[in-house]
């Protein structure tokens, strides 16, 4: 069975003017579609064929890791937004990054520095650690937490190809923008359930 490009769970231009919906044909459209069909073509008549992202992600080096990485991190962070996102999480989320941060404005402030400070392309996350705190990780090119045994929560993809059709060189503000589309349950439904 071949992979396939998940849809957006929204419409193509519902996020602007945070991002545009040109940048989601591309983002989308091309280049998370382009390592879905590359992940395709390298496994084939490999060992690989039949097994997760997940387990290729743990497992896989060079370009099947990359293709597979790739793959799985664009679906997680489209899935990260919606329309009606922004304001601040709640619960056990909002507990857990009080206890770390203090408060919700230090978490965004450190957060937002290590997606910007990020050097090239690459990822900035905010994981569950198996002892069950929280981490903000800086990863380059298709690094991906799930390979320390962390439990992903929160990604933004820092990768040029996010935001230069809209904003440019400034990646500060494209960044800015994305905490107001960030839907707070599906991050908090990440959490680990034990
Ligand atoms: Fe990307």
């Amino acid at each position: 069975m071949k992979f396939e490009l998940p849809p957006l769970p929204y419409a193509m231009d519902a996020l602007q003017p945070v991002i545009s919906g040109q940048t989601l044909e591309f983002h989308h459209g091309k280049h998370h579609l382009a390592y879905i069909n590359k992940l395709n073509e390298l496994i084939e008549g490999t060992h690989f064929k039949g097994e997760t992202l997940e387990e290729m992600i743990k497992s896989a080096d060079g370009a099947i890791f990359n293709n597979a990485s790739q793959a799985w991190n664009h679906t997680f962070y489209f899935a990260t937004f919606s329309p009606k996102g922004g304001g601040e999480p709640s619960g056990a989320l909002a507990e857990a990054i009080n206890k770390k941060w203090g408060n919700f404005e230090n978490f965004r402030q450190e957060f937002s520095d290590a997606a910007v400070s990020l050097f090239g392309s690459g990822w900035a996350w905010l994981v569950e650690t198996k002892d069950r705190g929280l981490e903000i990780i800086k990863e380059s090119n298709a690094g991906n937490p799930l390979r320390e045994g962390h439990t992903p929560l929160l990604t933004f993809d820092v990768w040029e190809h996010a935001y230069y059709l809209d904003v440019q060189n400034r990646r500060a503000d494209h960044i800015k923008g994305l905490w107001n589309i960030i839907d707070w349950n599906v991050v908090a439904g990440r959490m680990r359930k034990y």
